[in-house]
């Protein structure tokens, strides 16, 4: 049992003393911060130097110590082998995740014991989990703030990117865990920006998030109506930021003094130094106009002026990427930049003077940046810590960053959520079965945008038993998606004639990066034209396969219906079809299958009006009608036990519960 200290004469809240005090943190790539907001106004915690930033790096001593912050990140010039840094980038990833990352993490990364856990990272002789040295950043903050407030503390708020899916979000919960603290809520990085500004409680509107940090770019749009904060859309590159400015700087001065005739070749431990030294070049120039900066290596000394005016032209064409990606997920959202209401700044290069002249161009707007941009997140993420400990907490709202379909038959992705659809959502749609007497439809539940099942990410499969046996297409199988509100999706299917039902919890085991992710949706967007004709191929192939297994199973139950001559014509387009099939002609193919239903329909006429002589006794002509209808997709069996889309190929309207 804790014993609370307080202050003579000030009397702690009701809740405070039940539940302590919960901290707000930004659990950053480079850089994290700790606030609180126990009072009116939320502070963020501040070592005795009075600095807000604790770089997110993890230095492991020989001796099994664990040192976090400024003090390991010195250690990386000297020990580089024992420091980890950037361990955010590994959160739910998997060992195949990483190839994008291959040579710029500086330490060991293996894969996971369980095949496609998430990686394992190599320091000392230790095999540690990002979730394991992301607890020890936790921790540090927790010590921090534990120091600073004289309590104990385990409740948190934790900040996440918008674009961290169920894998990453579920990986920085568990480190929370292991460092003693409870999650009471992730929130994303954006909106936890747009609460410390106060926004949830101004004007409604649409507000743009741009976050700029050492290496990377996101920007987020939210909307914000009757007090719910929604993310609309959000964009941005893993690869782009502060340190590729540095980079231009450094080589800059590299070749000045190739130009003064010196040549010593910096080793990659000089190289981080000059790194360093034009880091502090970079930052200085955002608030003076020129300096001069001087640089040894191998006992070479150079000088080198630069002024502010330089290192934006440098940058200019970076930060125009940024725009653009800015401007994309406007598009994406459906808005024009004046729409936009508010523009908060984010993150350590929004300092720079040319982002907001560029930013406020674009916008036709000033951008907020009253808020410290490297303390604006984990004001919010205190904000909302206080709000949820009081039991006021505001609804926060996110949305599904990829598509979420079900492989249909051919590995074709049917899309039942699009991207960015807000969360919590429920969505259903119709599917039938393939094959006659089907009993079983097997679900593949994939994530991505691109049209076919090899392109997207698999996240789960299950099976639906227990399907009547009906004509195929008959059977009307509801395939429902939910996505709660810490983003979890939930997939299940039900025979809607016998209600028999199955369902799955989809929980991938390692996360889609945003490398990744951005990736996928660009190339959706650079393949749009060649997957919709591959898709179109592979519907013509899937269709002529369900022909000609139609055509076998008719013949072969009523073949006699057929004339010697027809029978003929019909194998003869049957051969040609599966010709074609094999090839990649879709105009050849589909016109082969019109041919084959042309050549076959005096046939199927007569085996319809059989049936229909043969069941119309006693019964009701239109119930009859219902029953025979020859149904465009129904088909014979194939073996195969995938799901088709039903029979008019219009989804069934989506369902929002
Ligand atoms: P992250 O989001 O990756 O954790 P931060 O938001 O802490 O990163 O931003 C770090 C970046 O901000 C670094 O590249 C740093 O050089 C840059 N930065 C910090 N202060 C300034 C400044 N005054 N002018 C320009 N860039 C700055
Ligand atoms: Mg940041």
């Amino acid at each position: 049992m804790l014993l609370q200290i307080h202050e003579p004469g000030q009397t702690p809240t009701p809740h405070a003393t039940e539940r302590g005090v919960a901290i707000g943190i930004d659990l950053g790539t480079t850089n994290s911060v700790v606030a609180i907001a126990a009072g009116e106004t939320p502070e963020v915690l501040r070592d005795e130097n009075g600095k807000a930033l604790v770089p997110s790096v993890v230095a492991y001593g020989e001796d099994g110590s664990v040192e976090v912050g400024e003090g390991a990140r010195r250690r990386l010039l000297d020990d580089p082998g024992a420091v980890v840094g950037s361990i955010k980038r590994l959160m739910g990833r998997a060992a195949g995740e990483l190839k994008h990352l291959g040579g710029t993490l500086p330490y060991e990364v293996e894969p996971a014991d369980d095949q496609g856990g998430m990686v394992r990272i190599r320091v000392q002789d230790r095999r540690l989990s990002p979730v394991e040295v992301s607890a020890d950043i936790l921790r540090a903050l927790r010590a921090r703030a534990e120091t600073s407030l004289g309590q104990t503390v385990t409740e948190a708020v934790v900040t996440v990117p918008a674009y961290f899916d169920d894998a990453a979000r579920s990986a920085t919960k568990d480190a929370a865990r292991l460092a003693g603290l409870t999650v009471l809520r992730l929130v994303n990085e954006p909106t936890a920006a747009a609460l410390a500004y106060g926004l949830d409680k101004g004007a409604e509107g649409l507000y743009a998030i741009y976050d700029l940090g050492g290496g990377t770019f996101d920007i987020s749009l939210l909307r914000l109506e009757k007090g719910v904060f929604q993310v609309l859309a959000t964009g941005g590159d893993a690869a782009l930021g502060g340190d590729d400015f540095d980079h231009l700087i450094a080589e800059r001065f590299l070749a000045e003094r190739k130009a003064q005739g010196l040549v010593h070749r910096p080793s990659i431990g000089e190289a981080k130094q000059v790194l360093a030294a034009v880091r502090l070049a970079k930052e200085c120039l955002s608030t003076q106009e020129r300096g001069e900066w001087r640089i040894e290596l191998g006992g070479e000394t150079s000088r080198h002026a630069l002024d502010r005016a330089t290192v934006e032209s440098l940058i200019r064409p970076l930060l125009a990427r940024t725009l653009s990606i800015t401007q994309s997920a406007l598009e994406d959202a459906g808005f024009r930049p004046t729409e936009v209401q508010g523009v908060v700044l984010v993150g350590g290069s929004t300092r720079l003077p040319l982002v907001r002249r560029e930013l406020g161009t674009l916008f036709g707007r000033e951008p907020l940046a009253d808020i410290d941009p490297d303390e604006v997140v984990a004001v919010g993420a205190a904000l909302q810590a206080r709000a949820l400990t009081r039991g006021e907490g505001t609804l926060l709202l996110d949305v599904t960053p990829l598509s979420l379909g079900i492989e249909t038959m051919g590995g074709i992705v049917e899309k039942v959520i699009p991207r960015n659809s807000p969360i919590p959502v429920a969505m259903a749609q119709e599917f039938t079965t393939y094959q006659d007497g089907q009993t079983g439809m097997l679900l593949h539940v994939v994530q991505g945008e691109r049209e076919t099942v090899a392109e997207c990410r698999s996240l789960g499969r299950f099976e639906l038993k227990g399907i009547p046996p009906l004509t195929a297409g008959a059977a009307r199988i509801r395939v429902t998606f939910a996505v709660d509100a810490d983003g979890l999706l939930t997939v299940s299917a039900e025979e809607k004639t016998t209600g028999v039902s199955a369902a799955i919890e989809v929980k991938p085991s390692y996360g889609l990066g945003e490398d990744e992710m951005a990736r996928m949706l660009r190339e959706s967007m650079e393949h749009a034209q060649e997957d919709m004709e591959r898709r179109l191929l592979i519907e013509a192939r899937v269709e002529a396969e369900r022909v000609l297994l139609a055509l076998a199973a008719a013949l072969k139950a009523e073949g006699e219906l057929a004339t010697p001559e027809e029978r003929a014509q019909l194998q003869n387009l049957a051969h040609e079809i599966r010709k074609a099939a094999a090839g990649a002609d879709r105009d050849l193919i589909n016109g082969l299958v019109e041919r084959l239903e042309e050549t076959g329909r005096p046939f199927a006429q007569r085996r319809v009006d059989r049936a229909l002589q043969g069941a119309l006794a006693g019964h009701r002509l239109d119930e009859v009608e219902a029953d025979m209808a020859p149904d465009a997709r129904a088909a014979a069996g194939s073996g195969s036990s995938g799901a088709a889309r039903t029979s008019s190929r219009v989804p069934a309207a989506p369902r929002n519960d």
